[in-house]
């Protein structure tokens, strides 16, 4: 949170668009068979041969989506190839190339740009995607970051979100709430350090939820272990914007209701306490704080074997009929209906 007022400045104009874009792009390479042509030309070549192209595209506006007083540029540009990666893996889809666009506006030098950049690279690197093209322009306020991702898969491989059926399970990958909670401790330690600059904040309890929010990852690992136990979900999304309207995404489009169970939702320890210390209830967050990037799917309850007991799925709930609606069980064993009030960046 402290800005370090010696750092060198270049400022963007003095390489002129062609000179940024080539030192933004130089350590990109390329490791797909399926670029035929990266950056480089007026427009980049794919071929995916008889697999299924599947493409998806998001938009970060600084003020909106991230606060660079508590986000690093390295981060957000990591992050911003995670939500995106993320998509595709909801899809039980390979994500094999992105495009990455950003406007900045000349209150970034391209130092501040070499971060973001480096963060970009890095997730680039992680997540096995040759960066293909792009834009750079420049905007009157603030930094917007857009990027695409691109993936495949086998036609037969591809989960969309309307297939689940009445009692199938509803299970999710990891954790949830953790990430909103980092962003809790995050926004209270900056007004913290707004009135009292010199305090250097303790954050070693909070490391795992503060990671979740400024280090995300994107659930890779899913659509191999899947395979591997011959499971096929009957639907799946990620977890961007929150559980509930997650849910409520999947039963919309499969046409069921859903029976979630407050006993059965995956919390971590340390997202549990951070909860109390801010005394606000673990539950309403785990369903309605965004941004865990886990994976929630539905299953045939008929696989329910072949995940029983793996540590990385939890099963949350089951599919009903569409008449019965969207419902919590509380532990005390209360039905209350469902709203989506995840994350919602158009709402107050
Ligand atoms: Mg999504």
């Amino acid at each position: 949170m402290i800005e370090d007022k010696n750092q060198p400045r270049t400022s963007i104009s003095q390489l002129g668009e062609f000179g940024l874009i080539e030192h933004l792009t130089k350590n990109f390479g390329v490791s797909h068979t399926s670029t035929i042509k990266g950056i480089g030309d007026d427009a980049a070549v794919l071929d995916f041969k008889n697999k299924k192209t599947i493409v998806s595209t998001d938009l970060l506006i600084e003020g909106v989506h991230f606060d660079l007083s508590y986000m690093p540029l390295k981060h957000l540009g990591y992050k911003a190839v995670v939500v995106n990666v993320s998509d595709i893996f909801a899809m039980n889809a390979n994500p094999t190339q992105i495009t990455v666009s950003v406007a900045v506006s000349n209150r970034f030098p391209l130092e501040a740009l070499d971060e973001l950049f480096s963060g970009i690279n890095l997730a680039a690197k992680e997540y096995n995607v040759d960066v293909i093209g792009g834009d750079t322009t420049s905007s009157q306020k603030g930094l917007i970051i857009s990027i695409t991702a691109i993936g495949e898969a086998e036609d037969h491989e591809i989960v969309y979100r309307n297939g689940a059926k009445p009692n199938d399970l509803l299970v999710v990958t990891g954790d949830l709430g953790a990430a909103y909670m980092g962003l809790q401790v995050l926004e209270r330690e900056k007004q913290v350090f707004q009135v009292n600059p010199n305090n250097q904040p303790d954050l070693d309890p909070y490391t795992y939820i503060i990671e979740r929010q400024l280090k995300p990852e994107a659930r890779k690992d899913i659509r191999t272990l899947l395979f591997a136990l011959e499971i096929k979900p009957t639907s799946m999304i990620d977890i961007s914007d929150g559980l509930s309207s997650e849910i409520m995404h999947l039963c919309k489009q499969s046409n069921v209701g859903c029976n979630l169970f407050e006993e059965k939702l995956p919390l971590d320890p340390s997202f549990i306490n951070v909860c109390e210390e801010f005394n606000i209830d673990s539950t309403t967050v785990a369903i309605n704080g965004g941004e865990d990037y886990e994976l929630l799917f539905t299953i045939s309850m008929n696989d329910f074997d072949k995940i029983k007991g793996n540590p990385n799925f939890t099963v949350i709930g089951h599919m009903t009929e569409n008449s019965e609606g969207i419902h919590l069980i509380t532990r005390a064993n209360t039905k209350i209906e469902l709203k989506a009030r995840g994350w919602n960046a158009l709402s107050e």
